[in-house]
């Protein structure tokens, strides 16, 4: 998928890299990694490393692995390995290898050993407190501690029983040992290995020290021979260590490479956030519909290739940035307009008596796929004396450019006849309850002999055929287009009406039928999707996305 793409529009800073790095003889063939932390479910940003890091691989003829950085037990599950690899390969993609940072928990323990023997790792017995303290600052260096300063032996022995569970969680720790002075934080004699006494997702209670982040994922990249790790800006500063580590080590020479990662308007985008919303109830699951998260755009009724495109569109960035949401809409629409099953649902029912029509069910032909013209598939839906229309659709007194129906007045129904509003009926109160119309037998959609001209086309159901479905429309789930920067907290931006659902909504009967892997325009409303909470006994659609201006252009067509 990405082939076509790379020749249509120019080479992004990664694209050149690899080329060159092929070209040189650098690398014979490239091979990329997805790498999660199992701490919570993908989200929209991670759609990007994924569709960089797979779309770089398929590019080039390279592979790419999918590998969890699970080296920290207390935030990790199993419900987020699987979902993880759920939502990379609904989004189309297939690693090369599914592989964990812990099963190499035993060869990173012996780097560790081998960074001791080299005197460039130290235990040391300071408290976190201390460690920091004794940090420095970005303006002024840090100091050294007495620890610095173990030998060898010594080292190797206390690494030794941190392993073997004599020490508790912080009582210890090992240490690189750089430079304090230096001016890049990250150098300050990191801290590679910790003791943990925690249950880990896989290697159970095996262990009572874990590697940190940056003494796991260089090691692991070159284990796997990664030629080229793409991550985000924030690990810049953090690239100086991944090299250190690498030549100490003197292990297979992974790049890395960093580009700016995703920010969406009108959303938030961090795991931790979004855990939050998932506990607090502001949300009902991850994969509420409203998520940013791959499994919350799922339910919604995004589609792959939807996620796919705007990813692609939106390019690779060296600096931060705030793409807008009506982007991905957009891309979304795109891909629907073409794809999505047109159907007739009324929102807000009106009753309608066609008093000249006999008492009999006319099958009327429609088409599925309008854009695909002539080559669409068709369906046939019942037509009756007794329909519903849309409640907005009519006005007792409309203005001049109402181009619906009113006393007098005549519209298209879609797909059907002509009719002619001739009489509003109402309760005591002065509601309306139904209208009564006539229709033109002549008149028929696709067989039109009557002359007559309307302005309108409206959606239908028979009211005999009609089946209830209960509509849950969606909308964002933030009123400000960057709640992270907002002052105080995130979550006090979030939009109340979110979320409203329709429960007296009338469906076309074929949406009886509906699936879960189909997706729908209801005509002239939005696009919709079968929720998984659907069931035979209640029928549950979401809202997608609205059409925009998109229905001006179909309604004309009738
Ligand atoms: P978060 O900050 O949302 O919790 P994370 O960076 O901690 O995300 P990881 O599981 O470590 O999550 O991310 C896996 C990969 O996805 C990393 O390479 C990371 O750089 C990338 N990634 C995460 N968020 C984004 C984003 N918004 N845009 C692009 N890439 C991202
Ligand atoms: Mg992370």
């Amino acid at each position: 998928m990405a082939e076509s793409n790379a020749e249509a529009r120019s080479l992004n800073f990664l694209e050149e890299i690899v080329e060159e790095d092929l070209k040189s003889g650098k690398n014979k063939t490239i091979l990329t990694r997805f790498p999660p932390e199992p701490n919570g479910y993908l989200h929209i940003g991670h759609a990007k490393s994924i569709c960089l890091n797979f779309g770089l691989a398929l590019e080039y003829g390279g592979k790419t692995n999918l590998r969890f950085d699970d080296t920290n037990p207390v935030k990790e599950e199993t419900e987020y390995v699987e979902s993880i690899i759920e939502d990379v390969k609904w989004l189309g993609f297939n690693p090369d290898k599914i592989l964990y940072a812990s099963d190499y928990f035993e060869q990173l323990y012996e780097f560790a050993v081998k960074l001791i023997k080299k005197g460039l790792a130290y235990v040391d017995d300071s408290s976190s407190e201390e460690i920091a303290s004794q940090k420095g600052t970005p303006t002024e260096p840090g100091e050294a501690n007495k620890y610095r300063n173990r030998s060898v032996e010594e080292n190797l022995q206390l690494f030794r029983e941190m392993r073997s569970g004599i020490y508790e969680d912080g009582e210890k720790v090992l240490r690189a040992k750089i430079d304090m002075g230096s001016p890049n934080m990250h150098m300050r004699d990191p801290i590679i290995y910790r003791i943990k006494k925690a249950h880990h997702h896989r290697t159970g209670n095996d262990w009572f020290i874990y590697p940190m982040y940056d003494f796991a994922h260089g090691q692991s990249d070159s284990i796997e021979h990664i030629t080229h790790s793409i991550c985000t800006l924030e690990f810049i500063s953090h690239r100086p260590l991944y090299d250190w580590f690498i030549e100490k080590l003197e292990i297979f020479p992974s790049r890395q490479y960093e580009f700016a990662r995703l920010n969406l308007t009108f959303t938030i985008m961090s795991k931790r956030k979004l855990l939050q919303l998932v506990n607090e109830k502001y949300v009902d699951s991850w994969d509420d519909p409203r998520m940013p998260t791959i499994s919350g755009l799922r339910r919604r009724g995004y589609t792959p290739e939807s996620i796919r495109n705007f990813t692609d569109r939106i390019g690779v960035q060296k600096r931060d940035n705030l793409i807008d949401v009506s982007l991905l809409e957009f891309c979304l629409r795109e891909d629907l307009n073409k794809n999505a099953l047109r159907k007739m649902v009324v929102f807000d029912p009106l009753k309608i008596v066609i008093t000249n029509y006999p008492e009999q069910v006319e099958m009327m032909t429609t088409e599925d796929y309008p854009e695909a013209g002539e080559k669409s598939s068709k369906r046939e839906i019942p037509f009756s004396r007794e329909l519903y229309i849309e409640k907005e659709d009519f006005m007792e007194n409309p203005p001049k450019k109402f181009f619906r129906l009113a006393p007098g007045k005549s519209v298209r129904l879609k797909s059907a006849y002509i009719i002619q509003c001739e009489q509003v009926i109402k309760d005591n109160q002065g509601n309306i309850t139904e209208l009564h119309c006539i229709y033109f037998p002549e008149s028929k959609s696709g067989n039109d002999a009557s002359g007559l001209k309307v302005q309108g086309t409206l959606h239908w159901v028979s009211k005999a055929h009609a089946i209830p479905v209960e509509l849950r429309l969606y909308d964002r789930l933030f009123k400000v287009e960057n709640p992270a920067m907002e002052e105080g907290d995130f979550k006090d931006y979030i939009n109340p009406d979110s979320l409203e659902i329709n429960r007296h909504a009338l469906a076309e009967p074929s949406l009886a039928n509906a699936k879960f892997n189909e997706r729908y325009q209801f005509m002239r409303k939005a696009y919709f999707c079968l929720d998984k909470d659907s069931s035979e006994e209640k029928i549950i659609f979401n809202r997608t996305v609205s059409l925009k201006d998109g229905w001006a252009k179909e309604v004309k067509k009738g």
